[in-house]
């Protein structure tokens, strides 16, 4: 699904609960995060509606290198030699996409939360078990983002992963959280603004810490990795991620 405009010239691309975005500014784009393999055709023909083509993409930006964040990055970095960053700390989760820490085990999910198992269905289907990982890559921080298309600040934001980074667009009210807070979680598929659970965060108790960060922001919309964007205070979706706290 395409949803242009989510934010000021933000533009969404969901599929099987993953997300990914667009940022315009002016003929270049900037793409954060490489959702699932299968995304790509859907970023091609998102791009194509927007009067661009994938030679305006200036660089990816991965908010952390788990495999459902970096179904097409490879791609992009060989066939379109498009640069792709990633904060230090998550450098080698994006080489070796399904080697990651997490508390509690995955398996056990599905038998207490079977409302995951659709999901989980549609991302296998989407190519999750496929993806290639990606080496080669640039540091993701204040100085590499000043220059990209929209001008965002990385606020490193631990505990889903080490490294993973939330990017803030100051003028345009609008932070994309990446998996620090999302407004669905995959693995038990709960809906609402929430921390990624234990099946897949690395430490939730730094998640939780981490998400401080984002409301400091005073941003207006939050664009999350998994599950529809949130509209209204960021301070306030911080809050009820804190309130309903680790699953
Ligand atoms: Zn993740
Ligand atoms: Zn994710």
């Amino acid at each position: 699904m395409f949803r242009p405009n989510v934010a000021d010239q933000i533009h969404l691309i969901e599929h099987a609960a993953v997300n990914c975005y667009i940022v315009q500014d002016g003929a270049n784009v900037l793409l954060v995060d490489a959702g699932l393999p299968a995304m790509w055709k859907l970023v091609v023909a998102a791009l194509r509606e927007l009067g661009r083509s994938p030679r305006d993409i200036s660089a990816l930006v991965l908010t952390h290198g788990h495999f459902d964040h970096l179904g097409f990055a490879a791609r992009l970095q060989h066939d379109l030699d498009v640069p792709v960053f990633i904060h230090p700390g998550d450098a080698y989760i994006a080489a070796h996409p399904y080697r990651y820490k997490h508390e509690k085990n995955r398996l056990l999910y599905p038998v207490r939360y079977p409302r995951c198992i659709p999901i989980l269905t549609r991302m296998s289907l989407a190519g999750a078990l496929n993806v290639t990982g990606v080496s080669d890559l640039r540091t993701l921080d204040t100085e590499s983002a000043r220059a990209f298309p929209g001008h965002p600040e990385p606020l490193h934001t631990p505990g889903h992963t080490d490294g993973h980074c939330a990017l803030h667009f100051g003028d345009r009210g609008t932070v994309i959280t990446g998996d620090a807070l999302v407004t669905l979680d995959p693995y038990t598929g709960a809906r609402g603004p929430q921390i990624v659970s234990a099946a897949a965060t690395a430490n939730t108790h730094t998640a939780l810490e981490s998400l401080g960060m984002l409301a400091v922001t005073g941003a207006e919309i939050a664009l999350p990795g998994h599950g529809m964007p949130y509209n209204g205070s960021i301070a306030t979706a911080v809050e009820l991620a804190r309130q309903r706290g680790a699953t």
